[in-house]
């Protein structure tokens, strides 16, 4: 006899459950995406001990009727698919016929559904792949699906689940990507403490974003508005670059309103704003892409959370001039983290810091500080960072039970109530703009570092040698582009002595020194002159700046582009040449600061991404004066 075998039917499901059932945020996902391919108007989602013993999504979708119901959790049994032709324009998010008989493989199902048209309701319940019972019963249209004890049957699976607190912040996460994806539709999560998200119907984004995150948030966030007409497009937020997470779980990206995890999107994103955030940290996101279903393979992988695009340039280049573009355009100001921030801030070990995958955000503009660990550690940014201590109302905190050190942290507050209603309206809400900068009323200059002054709306202060850091930058890298440096001629020649590894990086970035503005000759072994530099570079700094661009390079070096070459090349001659703090500044002189601030591309952030100014907002100011 033969070793090869079929494997039952049972087995396949498991196997198929290990691609598609990683988790119980997992389980949410394909259950929501059922339901919304179900055309359902209502989800409410419930999770007991974070999922692992309970997640049951109800709908008031299509429902089935008995044969469709026990046919469901057969293998590759879909509605949603006639033939391989129509995998190459898939309109549902379901298509692959897995989700159910996996997650039924591995659990215990009970789906209750009827179909509209159909008098009686129908149960099936399903034991780790076995059918258990089929009835009748009286249930109102729509469909709910229980799914309990996940992975019973599959111990070394059920090792691998996180704790509680994990799981459920994964599912949230879920949930909360799905309710920002489709705003006609009202979604409720909750757990056995109460509501986590609750969401109602809404036309924009806009409302949407401030039901889930909160006004607060909003106020740090820029709108991307979709281009009319065109065949690819792309709409939705980002964040002004002081507002900085430490990794990645911010970014909301969706192609077609299908949730992906694509890492050229996310690179593109990276680039956006290259020069105005640090390494190392990353904004918030919330991306949709529309693109031609027949130019985008979703059926990559079962999870359907990887896409294939056939232009994948076309498609880089959207999403980085996009948010590059809207930044520029918007120029977004930096607000002042309220006292409590700081002060929590300066509590957190380093060893957290390093540790936390996940998300948190950055100080909101204080130099030289950066993202923290805070709340939103269930996977809503932590906007409520920039909300007073006390809770909002209508917030739920989730328990911080003993965890892994990465999962410590203030509890979840998660905007529960529709907030519309709520004291600061939506429509108030204008961002202020740095191109207003160079309109300011000067105050007068803090500490010989900052400029103070007022505007239209609150007080700005600005670090004037970031600011002239940033100035000096763009000027410089335009120079460069242009092919016409500003030079200063030395009086006398500044002579330097190259170690053997910064003359062989000399050799290579001869040219970009030249045309930089530096005129360097050989002056014998290792030793070079120095006869002329870039206009606004105090000749005492020229020794230090070129050992620091010749170190820089070498350690940078190869995987560098021309272009962020020559940007970093800009920087670092930028950051030399421009007015140090503790310097004095005449008010010519800061009134010029302000109007060339005004006018750069990006006053948001110096090259090396700190912020340049920050404004304590008029409505923050009567909220610290409770005048509102
Ligand atoms: P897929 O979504 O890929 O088709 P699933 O295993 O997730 O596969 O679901 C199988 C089928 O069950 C779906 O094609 C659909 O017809 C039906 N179904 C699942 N969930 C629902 C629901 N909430 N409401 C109505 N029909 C559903
Ligand atoms: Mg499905």
């Amino acid at each position: 006899m033969g070793r090869i075998r079929v494997l039952t039917e049972r087995v396949a499901n498991q196997i198929a459950a290990g691609e598609v059932v990683e988790r119980p945020a997992s389980v949410c996902k394909e259950l929501i995406e059922n339901s919304l391919d179900a055309g359902a108007t209502q989800l409410r989602i419930e999770l007991a001990r974070g999922g692992r013993s309970l997640i049951k999504v109800s709908d008031n979708g299509c429902g089935m009727n008995r044969d469709d119901a026990m046919l469901a959790f057969e293998r590759h049994a879909t509605s949603k698919l006639r033939s391989a032709g129509d995998l190459l324009a898939i309109a549902t998010l379901g298509f692959r016929g897995e989700a159910l008989p996996s997650i039924a493989s591995v659990s215990r199902v009970t789906l209750r559904t009827r179909a509209v048209d159909q008098e009686a309701g129908t149960l099936v319940e399903i034991h780790g792949g076995r059918m258990k019972d089929v009835r009748d019963a009286a249930l109102a249209p729509g469909t709910s699906v229980s799914v309990r004890n996940l992975f019973f049957n599959v111990p070394a699976r059920r090792k691998f689940l996180r704790t509680e607190r994990t799981e459920l912040s994964h599912a949230v996460r879920m949930a909360t990507h799905y309710s920002l994806a489709h705003l006609g539709k009202s979604l409720q999560l909750r757990n056995e403490r109460g509501s986590l998200l609750s969401v109602t119907p809404v036309s924009t984004l806009r409302e949407r974003v401030y039901q889930v995150f909160g006004g607060d948030a909003l106020d740090r966030l820029v709108e991307i508005e979709p281009a009319q007409g065109q065949k690819h497009r792309i709409g939705g937020f980002v964040s002004e670059p002081q507002a900085q997470r430490r990794n990645r779980h911010s970014i909301y990206v969706f192609v077609n309103r299908r949730l992906v995890r694509d890492s050229l999107i996310q690179k593109a994103i990276g680039r956006a704003y290259e020069s105005m955030m640090p390494k190392g940290v990353f904004p918030f996101a919330l991306l949709f892409l529309e693109i031609p279903p027949e130019e985008v393979d979703v059926n990559v992988h079962p999870a359907k959370t990887e896409v294939r695009f056939r232009n994948p340039t076309q498609v880089f280049e959207l999403v980085r001039s996009a948010i590059r573009g809207r930044l520029v355009a918007a120029k977004p100001a930096s607000g002042l983290p309220p006292p409590g921030q700081i002060a929590q801030q300066e509590s957190v070990p380093a060893s957290a810091e390093a540790a936390s995958p996940l998300p948190s955000v950055g100080a909101g503009g204080l130099p030289g500080t950066r993202a923290t660990p805070a709340s939103g550690r269930l996977g809503i940014p932590a906007w409520s960072d920039f909300q007073p201590a006390a809770p909002p109302p209508g917030s739920v905190p989730v328990p911080s039970s003993a965890e892994e050190p990465d999962e410590a942290g203030p509890p979840l507050e998660v905007k529960r109530e529709v907030a519309l209603h709520s004291r600061s309206p939506l429509a108030d809400r204008q961002p202020a703009n740095l191109g207003e900068l160079g309109r300011l009323r000067l105050l007068g200059q803090l500490h010989d570092s900052f400029i103070v002054a007022a505007g239209d709306d609150g007080v700005w202060i600005i670090d004037q040698h970031v600011a002239h850091e940033r100035i000096l930058f763009e000027k410089v890298l335009q120079a460069r582009l242009s092919g016409r440096p500003q030079m200063q001629r030395l009086l006398d020649p500044i002579v330097i002595t190259l170690t053997p590894g910064q003359d062989v990086a000399y050799e290579g970035l001869a040219e970009e020194f030249l045309g930089n503005g530096f005129e360097i000759e050989p002056f014998g072994g290792r030793t070079v002159a120095i006869k002329a530099t870039p206009a606004e570079l105090p000749p005492r700094d020229v020794e230090s700046l070129i050992h620091e661009l010749l170190d820089d390079s070498r350690e940078a070096g190869r995987g560098l582009t021309l272009g962020q070459m020559r940007k970093r090349m800009a920087a670092t001659i930028a950051c030399h040449a421009a007015i140090k703090v503790n310097m004095p500044l005449s008010e010519e002189k800061m009134r010029w600061l302000l109007e060339q601030l005004a006018r750069t591309d990006c006053p948001m952030s110096c090259p090396h991404g700190r912020p340049i100014a920050l404004r304590y907002g008029t409505r923050e100011i009567l909220k610290a004066f409770h005048r509102t």
